[in-house]
């Protein structure tokens, strides 16, 4: 069995000397936070659910004399500290886990079981690492709490649910977050990591993470006897052409220096060998970057939907129905270019060339995105904060092995490397946009 909680400290010891003063706050901190993220990890909520979770962080930021408030968005809270005239800054955790039962063997697992919604009986893990969000979160309030003698300004921070759902940013704007409380003009987040070493920051310039949409197509056909096709419209068949004609949106229609992914995760039709079943289900999930990439991705599946059932001599009632579910929409999130160089350029002076890394960007979705877009003028960054054990990163690498990625089962964060490198790191880029002049 390996020991979960380890590294914080070793990680101190190699910090250059500029970064000693905050640094050292951070480990002051570390073994309440880690009470605190045990807790968390221990009692994971899923989306739309962070009641706890959400009632740990508003405990906390009161504590510290934070104007905090709940139920914003559903379950999100946020804890606003105003201190003198300056800009107004915006510092996000999202606080849900995911339905995932928690394999990493390690103590402190999560042993949390639920039945859904949908009435499926899971297991819960913070298997996204929220709870390493979570806890920085905590730790960046007490430290900007207790430096309020060095910063002015007002600082905006909020614990975001359903993050998972690609909806609790978009609730929480919907709710008035941009209109209740003070609209900012820089926001900032982290994520873990799961494929690069603790400790390490990286970021990226410009797009970072994508639009993710997801598709429904129900294929419509005649069902009849297997023996007798001619009597029947195959909709297995016709699905089949559809899924093959989908291939080419990306490779035929899509410039090869635009990125675009359109992947069929799930094709069911059909109950039994001799019998052509009436209709057959496809799902999809759909990314880009850019709004003209995704809408010539959107357009172009109901095209080729339609296109092959006309092929395949479907009447007009047994079109192809596509549905694009805008609820689970997650725009993609763009760091502000120059705003994000020269945060890392900030961050290399604390951490060193060596810690904070340029990351490519990545097809996955984050909603973090919604909180830059809703203004052109807010700047926005989210960092990677790795968090894979540095033994474990080498040993994987030498032996050629795949490392478990966010949302596995096996995903076992280095939690102190984690939480006291984006603690410190959040706070840093937190303090500077605030300096007192
Ligand atoms: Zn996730
Ligand atoms: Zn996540």
């Amino acid at each position: 069995m390996r020991i979960l909680w380890m590294g914080a400290a070793a990680l101190a010891l190699t910090l250059p000397a500029a970064a000693q003063t905050l640094g050292g706050e951070v480990e002051k901190q570390m073994p309440s936070l880690m009470a605190i993220y045990k807790d968390l990890h221990a009692n994971p909520e899923l989306s739309f659910m962070e009641v706890r979770s959400a009632g740990i962080l508003a405990a906390e930021a009161r504590k510290l004399g934070f104007k905090v408030t709940e139920k914003v968005g559903g379950t999100g809270i946020v804890a606003v500290m105003e201190n003198g005239p300056g800009p107004v800054v915006l510092v996000r955790a999202d606080m849900d886990g995911l339905p995932v039962t928690e394999q990493t063997g390690l103590v402190g697992a999560s042993k949390v079981r639920v039945t859904t919604k949908e009435g499926v009986e899971t297991g819960v893990m913070h298997a996204c690492g929220h709870d390493t969000h979570m806890t920085a979160w905590v730790g960046v309030a007490r430290l900007m709490a207790a430096n309020k003698a060095k910063w002015s300004g007002t600082l905006v921070m909020i614990g975001q649910p359903a993050e998972e759902r690609g909806a609790g940013a978009r609730m929480m704007l919907a709710d008035g977050l941009y209109t209740r409380f003070p609209k900012p003009q820089y926001a900032l987040a982290f994520h873990d990591a799961a494929q690069f070493p603790a400790g390490k920051i990286g970021y990226t310039p410009g797009y970072a993470l994508a639009n993710v949409d997801s598709v429904d197509i129900l294929v419509k056909g005649l069902g009849g006897h297997g023996a007798y096709p001619q009597t029947t419209k195959d909709p297995i068949v016709l699905a089949s052409r559809i899924v093959t004609t989908l291939q080419t949106l990306v490779s035929r229609e899509t410039s090869p220096l635009d990125s675009a992914v359109v992947t069929v995760g799930s094709f069911h039709a059909g109950a039994k060998h001799n019998i052509i079943s009436d209709e057959a289900r496809l799902q999809l999930t759909v990314r880009s970057y850019t709004d003209e990439v995704r809408s010539h991705l959107l357009d172009g599946i109901a095209r080729i939907a339609k296109g092959e059932a006309i092929a395949a001599g479907m009447p007009e009632d047994k079109m192809p129905v596509v549905s694009v579910d805008k609820n689970e929409y997650t725009p993609s999130t763009f760091n502000t270019p120059d705003f994000t160089e020269e945060m890392a350029a900030f961050l290399k002076t604390s951490f060193g060339d060596d810690r904070v890394v340029q990351m490519p960007p990545v097809m996955g979705g984050e909603d973090f995105s919604r909180f830059g877009r809703e203004d052109k003028n807010i700047k926005s960054l989210i960092v990677w904060v790795g968090g894979v054990p540095q033994a474990e990163y080498d040993a994987a690498k030498k032996e050629g092995r795949t490392l478990p990625s966010l949302h596995s089962p096996f995903w076992a964060p280095d939690a102190p490397a984690v939480i006291s490198t984006a603690t410190e790191a959040l706070t840093a880029m937190t303090m500077k946009l605030m300096a007192k002049k």
